[in-house]
This record gives structure tokens, C-alpha cells and sequence, in this order.
């Protein structure tokens, strides 16, 4: 019901499990290895580091402050890292620069395995507190329209947020899943956007009591005016067979029935899961 309802925020939660299922189930194989190499090639980075500003500082005759100060330039890209962290140094303690190139060789194989050691399922989630994978993952996904024709609930299948023209999608639903009635009934309706807009209809746009024939549906204005809705009596098996396979759950989320105007037609009923899923690999 939450897809149906609130798509986005269906898919946002859906990404959020899968990438939480990802890290737990894939720890060891996936995620863990690409961790290693990641803390390996950071080792690289910095012992290069390291190694380059001892390079800097004899050809500009400089001192330790000097190469404290390159090797913070050079890995401050790669670390949340200033000169502010490196102020228990006293230069003046450190006549010799080679001895810090020196101290990160030896120093720094250890503490890169030690924070290795300590990764697991859970401190890698806390971790991820900052940068969300899932996060980014919804942010690069969801970037789409998701404008709900006004009448079955569908989300416009346009790849781009805002965008221009008319919002469309290629197949609409059956009504009744997103709990519409036929007027002054208790019968969740089965009718479908794409033949109601073909039909000699109306509806009363927002509950008012102006009909408007559905042919004319963008004459009810707002929403209604930016969808094109073309007629089409070609309808998806899918949505059909999903009807008719939780119709028990849809009458009593909503608390209405599938009956008189809104009975199911016993066609519907002969799709089985298999062409459900079928029509959608054949025309998605
Ligand atoms: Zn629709
Ligand atoms: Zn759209």
C-alpha cells in the first residue's frame, strides 16, 4: 500500500533495506575486501605523501615546519586532516625531517590494520553516519518526476524532475487499488484511466458537483491539465491479475467492495502470476 500511496517514499525505504541487507549479507565477500583495499591505497597515498614532501623540503632547504606543511596539503583530499592535528609536534624538536618520513613508514602499517581489524557490521553502520550509501544511492535514483496521475495514482515515468511537457506513464492502473469509488456507491471502481478516457464518462473533479466527461478530463484544470492520457483499450494484464489475486487486502484496507458496478469481470480472473509478470517484461 505504501507503493501505491506513497511511491517515493516506498522506493526511498526499499534502497535503504536493500543497501542494509547488502552490508549485512555481503560483509565478508563484498564489503569488508573493498574496505581493505581502500585502507590500502589511503596507505599508499599518504607513505607517498610523506615521501614527497621529504623531497620538497631538500630542494627548498626548508625545514620540519616546511614538510608538516606539504605533507598536509598533499593528503588533505583524502583525509579530514589540517596542521591543527599535527600540533603535538614541536618543530623544534625535529631537527631532522627525514626522521618524520621515517616515523610514518614504520607508525603507519599498524594503525592501518588496526582500523582494518575493527570493521564489522555495525561500526561500519555507525560509521556511514555522513555518507549514506543509501542516501546516495535514492539521490541518484529518485531524481525523476513524481507527479501521480489524479486519477489511479501512477507515477509519470519522465526521467527528470520538473520537467517539461505533459506528465504520462505507458500503462495506468485499475482505480480501485488506490481506493476509488464509482460516485455515491461503496464499489471500489475497476475501471482503468486509459479506456474511462476513451468512454462517454464523467466524473466531478476535487468531489465537486461540476461533471466533466473524462474524454475532456484536462477541462477540470490543475493536475487533471497537465497529464496527457491517451485512449487506449489495450490494457496490462498485470494490474488485472493484481485485482483479482489481493482483492481481499484491497477491501479491507479500504473497507469497500468490489461488487455491483465495480465487480471484477471474470476474464480478468484466468491471468495467472506468470502472464502478470510476462505482460510486464513484454512491454516495459
Ligand atoms: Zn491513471
Ligand atoms: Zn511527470
Amino acid at each position: 500500500m505504501n507503493y501505491i500511496q506513497n511511491p517515493r517514499d516506498h522506493f526511498k525505504s526499499f534502497i535503504r533495506d536493500e543497501v542494509s541487507r547488502f552490508i549485512t549479507d555481503q560483509f565478508s565477500v563484498s564489503v569488508l575486501p573493498k574496505m581493505k583495499e581502500n585502507i590500502e591505497l589511503l596507505q599508499q597515498k599518504i607513505m607517498k605523501a610523506a615521501h614527497e614532501s621529504t623531497q620538497h623540503v631538500q630542494e627548498n632547504r626548508g625545514d620540519a615546519g616546511l614538510w608538516l606543511k606539504s605533507f598536509t596539503q598533499q593528503i588533505s583530499d583524502e583525509l579530514i586532516f589540517s596542521e591543527k592535528d599535527l600540533t603535538g609536534i614541536k618543530h623544534d624538536d625535529v631537527d631532522d625531517f627525514n626522521l618524520l618520513e621515517e616515523v610514518i613508514r614504520h607508525e603507519l602499517p599498524a594503525i592501518m590494520f588496526d582500523s582494518g581489524s575493527r570493521f564489522n557490521t555495525k561500526t561500519i553502520d555507525e560509521k556511514l553516519d555522513q555518507f549514506r550509501p543509501d542516501e546516495i544511492l535514492t539521490e541518484h535514483v529518485c531524481q525523476c518526476c513524481w507527479v501521480q496521475c489524479p486519477f489511479c495514482g501512477v507515477v509519470c515515468t519522465n526521467t527528470i524532475e520538473n520537467h517539461d511537457g505533459d506528465h504520462s506513464v505507458a500503462f495506468h492502473r485499475v482505480r480501485g487499488i488506490n481506493g476509488h469509488l464509482y460516485s455515491g456507491t461503496t464499489n471500489l471502481s475497476v475501471s482503468i484511466c486509459t479506456s474511462e478516457v476513451a468512454s462517454n464518462g464523467s466524473f466531478c473533479p476535487n468531489d465537486s458537483d461540476d461533471k466533466v466527461l473524462y474524454r475532456d478530463y484536462r477541462r477540470a484544470g490543475g493536475v487533471y491539465a497537465e497529464w496527457s492520457i491517451s485512449p487506449d483499450l489495450s490494457e496490462l494484464p498485470y494490474w488485472k491479475w493484481f485485482v483479482c489475486r489481493f482483492q481481499k487486502d484491497l477491501e479491507k484496507h479500504y473497507e469497500k467492495t468490489f461488487e455491483g458496478s465495480g465487480e471484477i469481470p471474470d476474464e480478468w480472473r484466468k491471468y495467472s502470476k506468470q502472464d502478470a509478470i510476462e505482460s510486464l517484461d513484454k512491454y516495459l
